[in-house]
Protein backbone atom coordinates (compact mmCIF):
# COMPACT_ATOMS: atom_id res chain seq x y z
CA UNK A 1 0.00 0.00 0.00
CA UNK A 2 1.55 3.32 -0.97
CA UNK A 3 1.50 6.09 2.04
CA UNK A 4 -2.01 7.79 0.96
CA UNK A 5 -3.45 4.20 0.96
CA UNK A 6 -1.85 3.90 4.18
CA UNK A 7 -2.89 7.17 5.49
CA UNK A 8 -6.37 6.31 4.38
CA UNK A 9 -6.56 2.59 6.13
CA UNK A 10 -5.31 4.64 9.49
CA UNK A 11 -7.62 7.88 8.52
CA UNK A 12 -11.31 5.26 8.51
CA UNK A 13 -9.99 3.45 11.29
CA UNK A 14 -9.38 6.45 13.84
CA UNK A 15 -13.13 8.00 11.92
CA UNK A 16 -15.01 5.35 12.81
CA UNK A 17 -13.54 4.47 16.71
CA UNK A 18 -14.82 8.62 17.60
CA UNK A 19 -18.38 6.89 16.79
CA UNK A 20 -18.38 3.70 17.14
CA UNK A 21 -15.32 2.17 19.17
CA UNK A 22 -15.39 1.33 22.37
CA UNK A 23 -14.82 4.15 25.11
CA UNK A 24 -16.01 3.27 28.08
CA UNK A 25 -13.94 -0.46 29.14
CA UNK A 26 -12.68 0.06 32.79
CA UNK A 27 -9.20 -0.02 31.34
CA UNK A 28 -9.52 2.90 29.35
CA UNK A 29 -10.06 5.81 31.78
CA UNK A 30 -6.60 5.28 32.91
CA UNK A 31 -2.95 6.16 31.69
CA UNK A 32 -1.33 3.71 34.77
CA UNK A 33 0.46 1.33 33.88
CA UNK A 34 -0.60 -1.15 36.34
CA UNK A 35 -4.07 -1.02 35.60
CA UNK A 36 -3.27 -0.85 31.40
CA UNK A 37 -1.08 -3.79 31.77
CA UNK A 38 -3.42 -6.23 34.00
CA UNK A 39 -6.23 -5.34 31.33
CA UNK A 40 -3.54 -6.59 28.56
CA UNK A 41 -2.71 -9.68 30.47
CA UNK A 42 -6.11 -10.70 31.22
CA UNK A 43 -7.28 -9.85 27.53
CA UNK A 44 -4.56 -12.16 25.68
CA UNK A 45 -7.02 -15.52 24.83
CA UNK A 46 -9.69 -13.91 26.80
CA UNK A 47 -13.12 -12.01 25.93
CA UNK A 48 -13.47 -8.54 26.76
CA UNK A 49 -16.80 -9.60 28.49
CA UNK A 50 -15.29 -12.24 30.36
CA UNK A 51 -12.57 -10.14 31.61
CA UNK A 52 -14.40 -7.43 33.33
CA UNK A 53 -15.38 -9.09 36.05
CA UNK A 54 -11.86 -10.56 36.86
CA UNK A 55 -10.46 -7.00 36.11
CA UNK A 56 -12.12 -5.32 38.61
CA UNK A 57 -12.01 -8.13 41.17
CA UNK A 58 -8.43 -7.93 40.93
CA UNK A 59 -8.01 -3.75 41.67
CA UNK A 60 -10.32 -4.62 44.64
CA UNK A 61 -8.03 -6.74 45.81
CA UNK A 62 -4.74 -5.69 44.62
CA UNK A 63 -4.99 -1.27 43.73
CA UNK A 64 -1.69 -1.14 43.03
CA UNK A 65 1.56 -2.70 41.87
CA UNK A 66 3.24 -3.29 45.16
CA UNK A 67 -0.15 -4.89 46.68
CA UNK A 68 0.49 -7.66 43.66
CA UNK A 69 3.83 -7.88 44.66
CA UNK A 70 3.03 -8.28 48.29
CA UNK A 71 0.81 -11.20 48.18
CA UNK A 72 1.15 -14.77 48.06
CA UNK A 73 0.90 -16.30 44.59
CA UNK A 74 -1.40 -18.52 45.91
CA UNK A 75 -3.79 -15.82 46.13
CA UNK A 76 -3.00 -14.73 43.09
CA UNK A 77 -3.78 -17.81 41.69
CA UNK A 78 -6.98 -18.17 43.20
CA UNK A 79 -8.10 -15.10 42.20
CA UNK A 80 -6.99 -15.83 38.44
CA UNK A 81 -8.56 -19.56 38.66
CA UNK A 82 -11.26 -19.96 35.92
CA UNK A 83 -9.70 -17.58 33.42
CA UNK A 84 -7.31 -20.23 32.17
CA UNK A 85 -4.04 -19.93 31.03
CA UNK A 86 -2.35 -20.04 34.20
CA UNK A 87 1.25 -18.95 33.13
CA UNK A 88 -0.23 -15.33 32.94
CA UNK A 89 -0.70 -15.75 36.43
CA UNK A 90 2.50 -16.97 37.31
CA UNK A 91 4.42 -14.52 35.01
CA UNK A 92 2.07 -11.58 36.39
CA UNK A 93 2.76 -11.96 40.15
CA UNK A 94 6.78 -12.42 38.95
CA UNK A 95 7.03 -9.31 36.98
CA UNK A 96 5.45 -7.36 39.62
CA UNK A 97 8.31 -8.76 41.62
CA UNK A 98 10.81 -7.66 38.88
CA UNK A 99 9.54 -4.45 38.60
CA UNK A 100 9.28 -3.82 42.42
CA UNK A 101 13.09 -4.43 42.13
CA UNK A 102 14.94 -3.73 39.30
CA UNK A 103 12.70 -0.18 38.59
CA UNK A 104 10.90 1.07 41.96
CA UNK A 105 7.66 -0.53 42.02
CA UNK A 106 7.43 1.83 38.66
CA UNK A 107 6.66 0.50 34.99
CA UNK A 108 9.16 1.49 32.65
CA UNK A 109 8.15 3.68 29.91
CA UNK A 110 10.62 2.64 26.83
CA UNK A 111 8.26 -0.36 25.00
CA UNK A 112 11.82 -2.67 24.38
CA UNK A 113 12.48 -2.45 28.23
CA UNK A 114 9.02 -3.04 28.92
CA UNK A 115 9.00 -5.99 26.48
CA UNK A 116 11.57 -7.88 28.75
CA UNK A 117 9.56 -8.28 31.55
CA UNK A 118 8.15 -11.94 32.44
CA UNK A 119 4.83 -12.65 30.45
CA UNK A 120 5.07 -9.87 28.32
CA UNK A 121 5.76 -9.42 24.29
CA UNK A 122 6.39 -7.14 21.57
CA UNK A 123 2.57 -6.45 21.13
CA UNK A 124 1.82 -6.16 24.75
CA UNK A 125 4.47 -3.83 25.69
CA UNK A 126 4.08 -1.28 22.73
CA UNK A 127 -0.26 -1.23 24.16
CA UNK A 128 0.89 -0.09 27.40
CA UNK A 129 3.79 2.06 25.88
CA UNK A 130 0.97 4.01 23.53
CA UNK A 131 -1.32 3.93 26.05
CA UNK A 132 0.32 5.08 28.99
CA UNK A 133 3.40 7.19 27.70
CA UNK A 134 2.78 8.31 24.78
CA UNK A 135 4.77 6.20 22.34
CA UNK A 136 4.30 5.69 18.52
CA UNK A 137 4.51 1.82 18.22
CA UNK A 138 1.76 -0.53 16.19
CA UNK A 139 0.68 -3.70 17.95
CA UNK A 140 0.14 -7.39 16.84
CA UNK A 141 -2.28 -8.91 18.45
CA UNK A 142 -4.81 -11.72 17.61
CA UNK A 143 -7.62 -8.95 16.44
CA UNK A 144 -5.10 -7.09 15.01
CA UNK A 145 -3.55 -9.38 12.87
CA UNK A 146 -6.96 -10.96 11.66
CA UNK A 147 -8.07 -7.24 10.31
CA UNK A 148 -4.39 -6.82 8.68
CA UNK A 149 -4.80 -10.72 6.67
CA UNK A 150 -8.20 -9.49 5.47
CA UNK A 151 -7.57 -6.05 4.61
CA UNK A 152 -4.20 -6.76 2.59
CA UNK A 153 -4.44 -10.26 1.73
CA UNK A 154 -2.15 -11.73 3.67
CA UNK A 155 -1.38 -15.25 3.54
CA UNK A 156 0.25 -17.52 5.72
CA UNK A 157 -0.92 -18.86 8.95
CA UNK A 158 -0.52 -15.53 10.83
CA UNK A 159 1.40 -17.53 14.18
CA UNK A 160 3.96 -18.77 11.75
CA UNK A 161 7.08 -16.62 12.16
CA UNK A 162 7.01 -15.58 8.63
CA UNK A 163 3.94 -14.29 8.14
CA UNK A 164 4.08 -12.57 11.98
CA UNK A 165 7.61 -10.95 10.39
CA UNK A 166 5.30 -9.51 7.08
CA UNK A 167 2.94 -8.49 9.20
CA UNK A 168 4.89 -6.58 12.28
CA UNK A 169 6.71 -5.28 8.88
CA UNK A 170 2.73 -3.87 7.41
CA UNK A 171 1.83 -2.74 10.80
CA UNK A 172 4.59 -0.18 11.28
CA UNK A 173 4.46 0.79 8.00
CA UNK A 174 0.72 1.96 8.44
CA UNK A 175 1.24 3.23 11.65
CA UNK A 176 -0.31 7.23 11.68
CA UNK A 177 1.77 9.79 12.17
CA UNK A 178 0.03 11.14 15.23
CA UNK A 179 -2.98 9.55 17.59
CA UNK A 180 -1.55 6.49 17.74
CA UNK A 181 -3.59 5.23 20.74
CA UNK A 182 -6.48 6.37 18.80
CA UNK A 183 -5.43 4.29 16.03
CA UNK A 184 -4.40 1.41 18.21
CA UNK A 185 -7.77 0.67 20.18
CA UNK A 186 -9.39 1.16 16.39
CA UNK A 187 -7.63 -1.73 15.23
CA UNK A 188 -8.46 -3.61 18.48
CA UNK A 189 -12.18 -2.65 18.40
CA UNK A 190 -12.63 -3.40 14.66
CA UNK A 191 -11.21 -6.59 15.09
CA UNK A 192 -13.58 -7.34 18.08
CA UNK A 193 -16.51 -5.53 16.71
CA UNK A 194 -16.73 -6.14 13.26
CA UNK A 195 -14.12 -7.87 11.38
CA UNK A 196 -14.89 -10.92 13.97
CA UNK A 197 -13.40 -14.54 13.38
CA UNK A 198 -16.36 -15.89 12.36
CA UNK A 199 -19.23 -13.38 11.51
CA UNK A 200 -17.04 -9.95 9.95
CA UNK A 201 -19.53 -7.38 9.11
CA UNK A 202 -19.19 -7.45 5.30
CA UNK A 203 -20.65 -10.70 5.10
CA UNK A 204 -23.99 -9.33 6.67
CA UNK A 205 -26.50 -7.97 4.05
CA UNK A 206 -25.74 -4.38 5.88
CA UNK A 207 -22.15 -4.54 6.15
CA UNK A 208 -21.23 -1.16 8.35
CA UNK A 209 -17.35 -2.26 8.28
CA UNK A 210 -15.24 1.66 7.59
CA UNK A 211 -12.75 -0.63 5.59
CA UNK A 212 -14.84 -2.15 2.77
CA UNK A 213 -13.86 -0.25 -0.07
CA UNK A 214 -10.15 -0.56 0.71
CA UNK A 215 -10.20 -4.19 2.13
CA UNK A 216 -8.80 -6.58 -0.38
CA UNK A 217 -10.06 -9.76 0.76
CA UNK A 218 -13.50 -8.01 0.83
CA UNK A 219 -12.79 -6.86 -2.83
CA UNK A 220 -11.11 -10.36 -3.76
CA UNK A 221 -14.16 -12.46 -2.14
CA UNK A 222 -11.93 -14.26 0.13
CA UNK A 223 -12.79 -12.72 3.16
CA UNK A 224 -13.97 -16.54 4.72
CA UNK A 225 -10.36 -17.72 3.87
CA UNK A 226 -8.65 -15.34 5.76
CA UNK A 227 -6.46 -15.07 8.19
CA UNK A 228 -5.94 -18.92 7.31
CA UNK A 229 -5.69 -21.60 9.32
CA UNK A 230 -2.92 -23.02 11.23
CA UNK A 231 -2.06 -26.43 9.89
CA UNK A 232 -3.48 -28.91 11.58
CA UNK A 233 -1.94 -31.92 13.23
CA UNK A 234 -3.96 -34.44 15.63
CA UNK A 235 -3.56 -33.75 19.30
CA UNK A 236 -1.75 -36.70 21.76
CA UNK A 237 -4.13 -37.48 24.55
CA UNK A 238 -3.13 -37.96 27.49
CA UNK A 239 -4.83 -39.67 30.96
CA UNK A 240 -4.70 -39.26 34.00
CA UNK A 241 -6.11 -40.87 37.32
CA UNK A 242 -6.84 -38.90 39.94
CA UNK A 243 -7.63 -39.48 43.50
CA UNK A 244 -11.02 -38.02 44.67
CA UNK A 245 -10.04 -38.74 48.57
CA UNK A 246 -13.25 -37.25 50.81
CA UNK A 247 -14.42 -36.73 54.34
CA UNK A 248 -17.75 -35.68 55.17
CA UNK A 249 -17.93 -32.25 53.10
CA UNK A 250 -13.94 -32.12 52.55
CA UNK A 251 -11.99 -33.22 49.23
CA UNK A 252 -8.11 -33.72 50.00
CA UNK A 253 -6.19 -31.50 47.20
CA UNK A 254 -2.43 -31.21 46.77
CA UNK A 255 -0.85 -28.60 45.03
CA UNK A 256 0.42 -28.99 41.78
CA UNK A 257 4.49 -27.84 40.53
CA UNK A 258 4.98 -24.47 40.48
CA UNK A 259 5.72 -25.30 36.65
CA UNK A 260 3.86 -26.80 34.01
CA UNK A 261 0.04 -27.49 33.68
CA UNK A 262 -2.16 -25.69 36.07
CA UNK A 263 1.58 -25.09 37.71
CA UNK A 264 0.57 -23.49 41.17
CA UNK A 265 -2.83 -24.96 41.44
CA UNK A 266 -4.89 -26.81 43.93
CA UNK A 267 -5.87 -30.19 42.12
CA UNK A 268 -6.88 -33.63 42.93
CA UNK A 269 -3.59 -35.77 43.61
CA UNK A 270 -2.47 -37.89 40.58
CA UNK A 271 -1.66 -41.43 40.77
CA UNK A 272 0.57 -42.84 38.00
CA UNK A 273 -0.70 -45.82 35.66
CA UNK A 274 -0.21 -49.29 37.43
CA UNK A 275 -0.31 -48.35 40.74
CA UNK A 276 -2.73 -49.35 43.17
CA UNK A 277 -4.81 -46.75 44.35
CA UNK A 278 -5.36 -47.93 48.09
CA UNK A 279 -1.67 -48.24 48.25
CA UNK A 280 -0.89 -44.79 46.96
CA UNK A 281 -3.69 -43.56 49.52
CA UNK A 282 -2.27 -45.27 52.42
CA UNK A 283 1.69 -44.88 51.43
CA UNK A 284 1.93 -40.93 50.28
CA UNK A 285 -1.24 -39.45 51.47
CA UNK A 286 -1.68 -41.50 55.00
CA UNK A 287 -5.51 -42.21 53.90
CA UNK A 288 -6.60 -45.80 54.75
CA UNK A 289 -9.35 -46.92 51.95
CA UNK A 290 -10.87 -50.38 51.21
CA UNK A 291 -13.05 -49.34 48.60
CA UNK A 292 -12.64 -46.73 45.46
CA UNK A 293 -15.28 -45.91 43.13
CA UNK A 294 -15.34 -44.57 39.38
CA UNK A 295 -16.39 -41.62 38.69
CA UNK A 296 -17.07 -40.47 35.00
CA UNK A 297 -14.37 -39.34 33.60
CA UNK A 298 -13.69 -35.46 32.11
CA UNK A 299 -12.06 -34.64 29.31
CA UNK A 300 -10.34 -31.38 28.85
CA UNK A 301 -8.38 -30.09 25.51
CA UNK A 302 -5.44 -27.99 26.14
CA UNK A 303 -3.85 -26.11 23.24
CA UNK A 304 -1.15 -28.95 22.63
CA UNK A 305 -2.98 -32.19 23.78
CA UNK A 306 -5.90 -33.48 24.82
CA UNK A 307 -6.25 -34.90 28.53
CA UNK A 308 -8.77 -36.94 30.14
CA UNK A 309 -9.20 -37.53 33.76
CA UNK A 310 -10.23 -40.13 35.16
CA UNK A 311 -11.42 -39.60 39.36
CA UNK A 312 -11.71 -42.62 41.51
CA UNK A 313 -13.56 -41.69 44.73
CA UNK A 314 -12.81 -43.00 48.04
CA UNK A 315 -14.64 -42.04 51.40
CA UNK A 316 -11.49 -41.45 54.13
CA UNK A 317 -12.86 -42.35 57.67
CA UNK A 318 -10.62 -41.71 60.16
CA UNK A 319 -8.55 -38.23 60.24
CA UNK A 320 -5.59 -39.21 57.98
CA UNK A 321 -1.96 -39.54 59.32
CA UNK A 322 -0.33 -37.64 56.89
CA UNK A 323 -2.85 -35.94 54.74
CA UNK A 324 -1.82 -32.75 55.29
CA UNK A 325 2.03 -33.41 54.93
CA UNK A 326 3.94 -30.70 52.38
CA UNK A 327 1.82 -29.66 49.13
CA UNK A 328 -1.57 -31.09 50.39
CA UNK A 329 -5.14 -29.49 51.80
CA UNK A 330 -8.39 -30.51 53.06
CA UNK A 331 -11.09 -27.88 50.83
CA UNK A 332 -14.69 -27.81 52.16
CA UNK A 333 -17.55 -27.77 50.50
CA UNK A 334 -18.54 -24.17 50.39
CA UNK A 335 -14.81 -23.34 49.39
CA UNK A 336 -14.80 -24.94 45.79
CA UNK A 337 -15.82 -21.77 44.16
CA UNK A 338 -13.28 -19.37 45.66
CA UNK A 339 -10.32 -21.68 45.52
CA UNK A 340 -7.43 -22.08 42.85
CA UNK A 341 -8.56 -25.27 41.23
CA UNK A 342 -8.00 -25.65 37.27
CA UNK A 343 -11.86 -25.53 35.84
CA UNK A 344 -12.18 -29.57 35.24
CA UNK A 345 -11.32 -30.29 38.85
CA UNK A 346 -13.65 -27.67 40.09
CA UNK A 347 -16.26 -29.48 37.61
CA UNK A 348 -15.61 -32.62 38.63
CA UNK A 349 -16.07 -31.92 42.50
CA UNK A 350 -19.01 -29.66 42.00
CA UNK A 351 -20.78 -32.59 40.22
CA UNK A 352 -19.10 -35.41 43.07
CA UNK A 353 -21.00 -32.82 45.69
CA UNK A 354 -24.23 -32.63 43.18
CA UNK A 355 -24.11 -28.96 42.61
S1 LIG B 1 -14.52 -5.63 4.71
FE1 LIG B 1 -14.91 -7.49 5.85
S2 LIG B 1 -12.97 -8.56 5.91
FE2 LIG B 1 -12.54 -6.48 5.27
S3 LIG B 1 -12.06 -5.44 7.19
FE3 LIG B 1 -14.23 -5.15 6.84
S4 LIG B 1 -15.23 -6.82 7.96
FE4 LIG B 1 -13.05 -7.34 7.74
Amino acid sequence: MATNQNQTFSTKLITWHKRHGRHDLPWQQTQDAYRVWLSEIMLQQTQVATVIAYYRRFLARFPTLPDLAAAPVEEVMGLWSGLGYYARARNLHRCTQVVMDRYDGRFPQDPDIIAELPGIGRSTANAIAVFCFGARQPILDGNVKRVLCRTHGITGFPGAPATEKALWALAETLLPRRDAASYIQAQMDLGAMICTRNKPACLSAESNCPLSDICVANAENRVTELPQAKPRKSLPHRESRVLLLHQGDRVLLERRPPSGIWGGLLSLPEIAAGVNPAVHAAQALGCDISRFHALPPLRHNFTHFRLTLLPLSGAVSLLPRAAEAAGHSWLKREDIDAAGLPTPVRKILKAFFGR
